[in-house]
């Protein structure tokens, strides 16, 4: 069974539109789009997928470290700087 997103009412998977409320469910390709989208912004594995798809590993890195520091504050800053540190040593012992 699904639950509907709106209303909570259980409804038969098969169904594209909710039967109590009339709202249409999102398809199951959708909110897999959605969650991978979601993903590759958020987890390392997005990280690293951009940086490696960078036009070099070096610029891909900056690019990074540049998008992270137009939002955080200092102390997120400087954990984000660590890790992206720790990475970029990572990625040149491994390459
Ligand atoms: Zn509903």
């Amino acid at each position: 069974m699904n639950k509907c997103q709106v209303c909570g009412a259980a409804n038969d998977p098969k169904e594209i539109r909710c039967a109590d409320c009339g709202v249409f469910y999102p398809t199951l390709a959708e909110l897999l789009a959605a969650e991978e989208r979601y993903e590759e912004q958020q987890t390392l594995k997005g990280f690293l997928k951009r940086i490696v798809g960078a036009e070099s590993i070096k610029q891909g890195v900056c690019d990074e470290f540049k998008m992270f520091k137009a939002g955080l504050s200092n102390t997120a800053l400087f954990t984000l700087y660590v890790i992206v540190a720790f990475i970029f040593a990572l990625l040149i012992t491994v390459i």
